[in-house]
């Protein structure tokens, strides 16, 4: 049974790096017919907020991840409390009293001296005495678990086969010295408990991995799959992290793009597989295989989900989106021909009102002054009572019989003066559709 988590830490809202990680645990649960798990790494209580754990929620809603389960950390403390004593009393755990400073000095010291900054272990040669000591100076310690010094291997789903030497890596803090335990731990423990089978993350978690894989091997726990994706950059290759405030889930929302966009993208984007737009969660499912993904960074560029978008809407019958169509002022008994109009011309949903403004309004007319004589006695022909679709075929051959007219010399001033475009809309399905011509006088 397979069984995969994504686990935010509720500190900010979640942006499409954070997206990458839920949409492959979530499509690897749903193509196995496992369970995807929403976990909550709210270890920290300074920074964890319940804002963000509301908008996490509905940021995924919205994309229509919807998980099986729900787990929050802070909720398991006890849990944590077991398998940090448990490590205590294998001696694989170790009280450590180096300030930050401290520790930062050690480092540039190895650092000088062409040495990797690993710590040195000094705190487990303190004696009781001098430990009850530190601990009346400084408070109490931070636990650091004991790795051991020998390579830790995993085939990873992504990377291939990894071989990280222990040696090189510091004994991980797992519990502060305010008693905070930290997400190292928590997560081995959770995905022990909650039968995790299959771990994808990003690939600055890497290390973690190595350190996890031999916490859950001290704690007597088998490991799950792991697979690293590699980082989101910016177009030119450019680091993301920075920008990656900007690129919050609703932000896109709020932008008009549309969920089947953006998942489609990131299905595949860093893959060896095209970009291909999908129309439904079933079929992103169908088309999903995480061992398609590369190590290499991936570009991603923002602009790229507003053409999927506008194919996507194009795609759309009226009944998906009728509440939009109605929000955007349309009335009802026009929104079929309104749509099949606007479909084909807009870019998000958000660009249906101006649409429908032009159809309402009319448009302030463009008129170049050598055809302002040809407009006015078109105008004049234009014919009276309601337009259907064969009014523009109508018009224009009694245009172009009276004036002699034709081509684009005929077409593109009466676009222009009904429009005030160069392009947009068929002019014969928007004819119908136009409440006022303004150049009508
Ligand atoms: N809370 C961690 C993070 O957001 C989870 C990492 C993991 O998937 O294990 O980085």
């Amino acid at each position: 049974m397979t069984t995969t988590r994504f686990a935010p830490s509720p500190t900010g809202y979640i942006h499409v790096g954070n997206l990458r990680t839920a949409l492959m645990n979530y499509l690897i649960a749903r193509k196995a017919g496992g369970t995807f798990i929403l976990r909550i790494d709210d270890t920290d209580p300074e920074r964890s907020k319940e804002e963000y754990v509301d908008a996490i929620k509905q940021d995924l809603d919205w994309l229509g991840l919807h998980w099986d389960q729900v787990e929050r950390q802070s909720e398991r403390l006890d849990r944590y409390a077991e398998a940090a004593d448990k490590l205590r009393d294998m001696g694989r755990f170790y009280e450590a009293f180096e300030t930050p400073t401290e520790l930062d000095l050690k480092r540039k010291k190895q650092l000088n001296m062409g040495k990797p900054p690993v710590y040195d272990r000094a705190a487990l040669s303190l004696s009781e005495g001098e430990k009850d000591a530190l601990r009346a100076e400084r408070g109490n310690g931070v636990w650091r678990f004991k790795l051991d010094q020998e390579r830790i291997e995993w085939t990873d789903g992504i990377l291939g086969d990894i071989s990280i030497d222990a040696a090189s890596v510091s004994d991980p803090v797992l519990i502060r010295g305010d008693g905070q335990v930290l997400y190292t731990l928590a997560s081995v423990v959770d995905d022990t408990d909650m039968g995790v089978t299959d771990v994808v993350r990003g690939s600055d978690h890497v290390t973690n991995t190595a350190t996890q894989i031999q916490i859950m091997a001290a704690l007597g726990f088998e490991h799950p799959r792991f697979a690293h994706h590699s980082l989101l950059t910016g177009p030119q290759g450019e680091a993301l992290s920075k920008r990656l405030g900007t690129l919050a889930l609703r932000d896109l929302r709020e932008q008009g793009v549309q969920p089947m966009a953006l998942l489609s993208l990131m299905a595949r984007l860093g893959s060896s597989d095209p970009v291909e737009l999908r129309s439904d969660m079933a079929e992103l499912i169908e088309g999903f295989d995480v061992t398609r993904f590369g190590a290499a960074p991936t570009k991603f560029d923002v602009q790229d989900l507003f053409p999927l978008t506008g194919r996507y809407l194009q795609a759309l019958p009226l009944e998906a989106v009728a509440a939009d169509v109605a929000a955007a002022g349309v009335p009802e008994d026009m929104a079929a021909p309104f749509w099949l109009m606007a479909r084909e011309n807009i870019t998000t949903l958000n660009d249906l009102a101006g649409w429908w403004a032009l159809c309402r309004d009319g448009a302030e007319p463009l008129i170049a002054d050598e055809d302002r004589a040809f407009v006015a006695e078109a105008m004049a022909l234009l014919p009276e009572g309601p337009l259907d679709g064969g009014s523009w075929g109508a018009w224009t051959q009694a245009v172009k019989e009276a004036t002699g007219r034709k081509g684009k010399g005929l077409f593109m001033p009466l676009r222009k003066a009904v429009t005030g475009m160069e392009r947009g809309p068929e002019m014969a399905t928007l004819l119908p559709l136009m409440q006022v011509i303004r150049a009508r006088g």
